[in-house]
């Protein structure tokens, strides 16, 4: 399936400068870049750069950090697409023999049904729409030596879950801009596969698909204003939660500089191929931004992917405001999630959730917002997502109950002190409401899923792999703190948990890199 993937690293060593150094390294390393290390000056609502003329030519650059790898990419959308996807090169093969296994697991599709969706469904849409980063995909793809549409997949597989039990709707539906032909491919596929006994087309019956998989994903919290943090201005942390199969290739943080006059430089958080944050990023306009995902969410209507109107947001908004347009804008459902954003130049933050029906869009510029996988907003819990979900949010036996609880209770212990520190802690807590206990498991905030036989999918690999923070003056100079691996500090060792839970045993074979304990780090 893969062996391809190999055909196109000789590219590798002539087209770009590679620096790879030890661990202790990154810290030390020259700043080559030294103008997009600080944020530009922004006021109402236009972007400008400092220092625009320190630019220098093309450069790209890979560094290793305390299991972070960190890729630093610059200039046109195909140029650096390429130093991207060759930098990265030899964890593509890999990722996409872990990403087939998985959708074969929870589709019961190999990954060239998945290949062809691309191909046949998004590729139009993103050409059409997002021409620049479609490039800068053909780049990756070149650098990687793989298709264009293994690098769309990895950049719309978040959103496949609720797209899948959609496609008899989407190729029976007379609005759909879908040409006749593949239109009738995919009917085809539908009659000889007995789609309704693979992926449920009926909405509300979500836990039909999927069986394996965690429906819940990441922490995030989020405080700003005189009355809640230590300084009065922003501070930010987030864990990402899920299976550990995918996880493990999330330790990527990609730093784009485009050509000047085309938008921010973004440092954001990914896997090899990703081009946008699924999950956090800074940018040189002083914005941080991040999600927890809706739990169960259901809704999908075929418009543009969250991953092209997230990057679209990264790299042109000016505003707050501009981040709710665009999302809202051709707006899909596909990994529907609770985004929040900080503009620390004015000092404000904002939670947008995503629904496709429903969407509610709330400032603050003294208060907080947290993320537990689910709303605040009852129109999507009661319309949009699985009917058993609806009572999670208050329910502290689940996971979502439990973290919204005790983030809330956490934010208000802490109001007037918040910081950095206090964030750190607050991302790493283990603390069970409903237990009365401080002990980390399938409920907390940082969570340990693989050691719960309680969970709804007992012993799942699964769990908080990463902790990011950041406050105002870390975005400002484009920097923030993370941890790569589970936040706490614990450890996670694929061949023990095997041999112990061997229902699991064919997922641990696939999963790597989490036996270690790391310090925290700064990433630039
Ligand atoms: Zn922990």
């Amino acid at each position: 399936m893969i062996s391809f993937l190999h055909s196109s690293l000789l590219y590798k060593y002539s087209l770009v400068y590679i620096t790879r150094r030890s661990t202790s390294d990154m810290t030390k390393t020259k700043k080559v870049l030294k103008s997009h290390h600080n944020v530009s000056q922004r006021k109402n609502g236009k972007s400008s750069r400092k220092n625009k003329t320190e630019r220098t030519s093309a450069f790209s650059e890979i560094k290793h950090k305390d299991g972070w790898v960190r890729i630093k990419i610059e200039g046109e959308p195909y140029n650096r697409g390429m130093n991207h996807g060759t930098l990265l090169s030899s964890m593509f093969p890999r990722m996409f023999e872990v990403l087939g296994f998985a959708l074969q697991k929870n589709y019961g599709h190999d990954i060239d049904f998945f290949l062809s969706v691309c191909n046949d469904i998004y590729k139009p849409i993103i050409h059409r729409n997002y021409p620049e980063f479609l490039e800068e995909m053909r780049g990756i793809a070149d650098g990687a030596g793989v298709s264009l549409n293994h690098i769309i997949l990895v950049n719309i597989f978040y959103g496949l879950d609720v797209f899948y039990p959609h496609l008899k709707e989407i190729v029976n539906s007379r609005t759909t801009s879908l040409s006749s032909s593949i239109k009738q491919k995919y009917k085809k596929f539908l009659k000889e596969d007995n789609h309704e006994n693979n992926g449920d087309s009926k909405p509300n019956n979500s836990d039909s698909r999927s069986k394996k998989e965690v429906n819940d994903h990441c922490s995030l919290i989020m405080a700003v204003g005189s009355e809640w943090t230590s300084d009065g201005k922003m501070v930010y942390a987030h864990n990402t939660m899920s299976s550990f199969l995918s996880g493990q290739f999330y330790n990527v943080i990609i730093d784009v500089t485009p050509p000047l006059g085309k938008g921010n430089r973004m440092i954001y958080q990914g896997h090899p191929g990703a081009i946008f944050a699924a999950d956090f990023f800074i940018n040189s306009a002083g914005f941080i931004g991040g999600n927890t995902t809706i739990a169960n969410f259901t809704s999908f209507e075929l418009h543009d992917p969250i991953g092209l109107r997230i990057r679209q947001c990264m790299q042109y908004a000016t505003s707050l405001e501009e981040y709710d347009t665009i999302l809202r804008t051709r707006n899909s459902g596909d990994y529907a999630s609770s985004w929040m954003f900080g503009d620390t130049v004015n000092n404000r933050i904002m939670r947008i959730e995503l629904g496709v029906k429903y969407i509610n869009t709330e400032y603050k510029d003294n208060g907080y917002f947290v993320g537990f996988n689910s709303t605040y907003d009852e129109r999507i819990r009661k319309n949009e997502c699985g009917n058993h979900k609806n009572g999670d949010f208050d329910n502290i036996k689940t996971s979502i109950g439990n973290r919204r609880h005790r983030l809330e209770e956490l934010m208000e212990k802490y109001k007037g002190s918040l910081n950095r520190d206090i964030a750190k802690k607050i991302i790493t807590d283990h603390y069970n409401i409903y237990g009365k206990k401080t002990r980390p498991n399938y409920r907390t905030i940082c969570k340990h899923a693989f050691v719960d036989g309680k969970a709804p999918h007992p012993y799942q690999p699964s769990g908080s792999y990463d902790a990011k923070v950041a406050d105002t003056n870390m975005v400002q100079h484009m920097e923030f703190m993370g941890r790569w691996g589970i936040p706490c500090g614990a450890t996670f060792d694929a061949a023990s948990f095997s041999r112990k839970h061997k229902q699991w045993r064919e997922w641990g074979s696939h999963i790597r890199g989490l036996n270690t304990k790391r310090p925290w780090s700064i990433i630039r």
